[in-house]
């Protein structure tokens, strides 16, 4: 080989070595571009753990099995609120650094000032404003009921009817969770940790249905043969972002976003990029 041969390889390898340092400092959360499709990959989110929120990063607690509101795309997590967390992030003059964990964890992370926010099509109910505080609505949400194709199970009203049975699947923590065990009792409710357990529990036969926000019903149902929405709602919600309880700085800022980005119409072309 050519010594000019030789000496262009190693100029990229050297370069090569230099963009993969770049990449680690952005999955630290320290590089200050904004990248609205964001945001972060698993390496981050263990990362997120041990470190304490520098001044130039904001960080969002999500789980990330809500799809279209936050999933995985390999190692990265994406997904409508991903997105406008991004763009809230941009106005705030932050980089995002999103930190996966159990859903019923954030509201405590959130308190515990871990992470900055909450975002996890996170329903505004009565028992969590007494522990966060919540930003104005920006997505509806509506718990929709999963059954077999050929469940006996066809209308809400069929859970509700005296000597019902049925068990009903649900994630816990949720608002599924929390409202139907308060109508049908604990002892016909099983919580899963993931909406996509309460799922597969479902086709397994272990449940006889799940109760679940519809986006994410939606998902579920197209990956998983056999299995039906009900054409019935079970509850309307309105999703919002949790701060810590009293953090009116921060939730003035992400309504002041909000309100940016609905006037723009910055978050309609996100929801409408994901659900069809
Ligand atoms: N909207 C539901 C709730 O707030 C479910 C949210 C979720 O599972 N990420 O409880």
């Amino acid at each position: 080989m050519k010594f000019t041969k030789i000496l262009s390889l190693v100029l990229a390898i050297m370069m090569l070595f230099v963009l993969v340092s770049c990449g680690n400092t952005n999955d630290e959360g320290k590089d200050t571009d904004t990248d609205t499709s964001a945001v972060s990959d698993s390496d981050t989110v263990a990362d997120t753990d041990a470190e304490t929120p520098s001044d130039d990063t904001i960080v969002m607690a999500t789980n990330a099995y809500f799809p279209p509101y936050e999933y995985y795309e390999g190692e990265t997590i994406i997904g409508i609120d991903a997105e406008i967390a991004a763009e809230i992030a941009k106005k705030l003059g932050k980089t995002l650094v999103i930190e996966d964990m159990e859903f019923n964890s954030i509201t405590t992370a959130v308190n515990e000032g871990s992470v900055d926010f909450g975002m996890a099509g996170m329903t505004i109910t009565e028992d969590r404003l007494l522990e966060v505080d919540f930003s104005s609505s920006y997505a509806n949400g509506v718990q929709v009921i999963i059954v077999k194709e050929d469940s006996p199970i066809t209308t809400v009203d069929d859970l509700y009817s005296e000597g019902a049975s049925y068990k009903v699947g649900v994630q816990l923590g949720t608002t599924g969770d929390t409202y139907s065990s308060d109508d049908f009792g604990a002892d016909r409710v099983v919580q899963y940790v993931t909406g996509n357990e309460a799922v597969l529990a479902l086709a397994g036969g272990s449940v006889d249905c799940v109760i679940i926000d519809n986006e994410p019903a939606k998902a579920y149902v197209e990956a998983n043969e056999g299995l039906k929405i009900l054409d019935t709602t079970y509850a309307d919600e309105d999703y919002a972002i949790c701060v810590k309880k009293g953090n009116t700085e921060l939730l003035d800022q992400i309504n002041a976003a909000i309100v940016e980005l609905t006037e723009d119409g910055t978050i309609d072309a996100i929801i409408d990029k994901y659900i069809k």
